[in-house]
């Protein structure tokens, strides 16, 4: 018997979890899949918009992995406290993958970057995705004019959910409080905003054009600013995702018109503006965020960009830096500061160089916040090949008769599958008694309250 524990249940954890145990050359692989928080699927659950129900259902395909007779889900359990790391966890299994994604969000390093008003998208996401660690952040979304930093697809995701009406988001699991305040909103103006150029932002073509089709919503690009960007006018060399990209856009600048049904005014509009470099935010600690300062840039031939000296500013009263995420340190695991990532070679966490035995990493915490869902799934096979390549030698250490028990005494108490079930059902009763669907329950309290680990 192998014992393995995989440390995060997002994608990459059970896609590591899938690949040990529906192999044979290695027979009885036990996984048990340790989560902090009391609910699996991590960024499935609390990252994929609520309004991307097609995305949002391969949590049916990660459940039938969790429900698999070798592998345990043991939610609540906080790796990294003290008695908790590593080398305690090498104790208790044979092996050790952690799956922990990148947990935190990049910075801009720019004046009145913390000013109120000025939020991060990941803690936009958190609120709506109703992740019970922003339990406490609320978006009032009193602004008449938002301004998302960066053009990848969660400035995309933000800035749609931003000019969503609430009617349309009412039959998703999406959080009472959110739903509420999304109601309220008075945002009338969504900017989406680049550094670069058109042909090298980072959102996909289907999420683009998604945000064409929102009802109500006009989506304005301009025509000279675009065709700043050489590869505009002759996009045939570029990738495909930038080729198409590019042909969406130039849609849009060709036909500028109102979406929505002919002949209403559009609610909302997403400006959608390239080669600003944001510099500064204005405004002050009493009132807030009151513009976004940019300086135009211009293409440097080789991918990047210089600044032109000229500025503008874009009033704002709500910012959302959506500038990428980026990995934590784990607790007695080596870090690579420069890119947020665990050092390793085809998943075999090294340290000083050397392998650390027993300790491995799949998915953004070892190859950086890239790529879509489905590519955590070559990562994580590649790590469970490098870990069934060990297993004679893991295999030889004792380690604990009972995880759970050895668990319960390093101070944690596990939420097992059936809690997590129970959650599920609290989740489709408060749904029920709202008049909805299944709504999530947004604060740890109630979670774990439902899945009766109380205190
Ligand atoms: P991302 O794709 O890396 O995009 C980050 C954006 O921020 C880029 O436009 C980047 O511009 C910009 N940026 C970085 N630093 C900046 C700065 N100092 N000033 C101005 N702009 C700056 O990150 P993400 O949007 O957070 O997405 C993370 C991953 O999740 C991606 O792989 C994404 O595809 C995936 N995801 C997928 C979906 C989906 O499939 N529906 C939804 C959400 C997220 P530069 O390119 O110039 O650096």
């Amino acid at each position: 018997m192998l014992r393995v524990a995989v440390i995060g249940s997002g994608p990459s954890g059970v896609y590591t979890a899938q690949s040990l145990v529906e192999q044979e050359a290695v027979p009885d692989v036990e996984v048990y899949v340790l989560d902090r928080l009391p609910c699996p699927y991590g960024l499935v659950r609390y990252g994929v918009a609520p309004d991307h129900e097609k995305i949002k259902s391969l949590q049916g395909n990660l459940r039938t992995v969790l429900e698999h007779p070798r592998v345990h889900f043991l939610g609540n359990v906080e790796v990294g406290t003290p008695g908790l790391g590593a080398a305690e966890l090498r104790e208790i299994f044979h092996a050790v993958v952690f799956c922990v994604g990148a947990a935190t969000d990049r910075h801009l390093g720019i004046p009145g970057e913390d000013l109120p008003g000025s939020r991060s998208a990941t803690e936009f996401v958190a609120w709506y995705s109703a992740h019970p660690d922003a339990a406490a952040a609320h978006f009032a979304l009193e602004a008449r004019s938002a301004v998302v930093i960066g053009v990848g697809n969660v400035a995309v995701d933000v800035a749609r959910i931003l000019a969503r009406g609430a009617a349309e988001l009412a039959g998703t699991d999406m959080p009472q409080g959110a739903l509420g305040a999304l109601a309220d909103s008075r945002v009338e103006d969504v900017w989406m905003v680049g550094r670069r150029g058109p042909s090298q932002a980072k959102f996909t073509t289907k999420e683009l054009r998604e945000l064409g089709s929102l009802p109500g919503t006009e989506v304005l690009v301009r025509p000279e600013e675009l065709a700043l960007d050489p590869a505009y006018a002759d996009p045939g060399g570029l990738p495909a995702v930038a080729r198409r990209n590019i042909e969406v856009l130039r849609g849009w600048a060709e036909r500028p018109v109102a979406k929505g049904s002919a002949g209403t005014a559009p609610l909302r509009r997403i400006h959608l503006r390239f080669f600003l470099r944001p510099v500064e935010m204005t405004g002050d600690a009493a009132s807030g965020v009151r513009a976004v300062r940019f300086e135009r840039t211009a293409p440097d031939g080789r991918g990047g960009v210089t600044g032109t000296g000229e500025y503008e500013d874009i009033a704002a009263q709500l910012v959302l830096r959506s500038v990428g995420y980026r990995g934590t340190p784990q607790a007695g695991l080596p870090f690579d500061e420069a890119h947020g990532t665990v050092p390793h070679r085809a998943g075999r966490v090294l340290r000083d160089g050397d392998v650390f035995p027993g300790v491995y990493v799949a998915g953004w915490i070892k190859r950086g916040p890239s790529g879509v869902i489905g590519t955590n799934r070559p990562c994580a096979k590649e790590t469970a090949a490098s870990l069934l390549e060990d297993a004679a030698t893991l295999a030889r250490r004792e380690t604990a008769d009972d995880p759970v028990a050895a668990l319960r005494e390093a101070g944690q108490s596990p939420v097992p599958w059936s809690g997590w079930l129970a959650i599920e059902s609290a989740e489709a009763e408060w749904g029920r008694r709202l008049g909805r669907g299944t709504v999530k329950l947004p604060d740890w309290e109630r979670l774990l309250e439902a899945a009766h680990v109380v205190g």
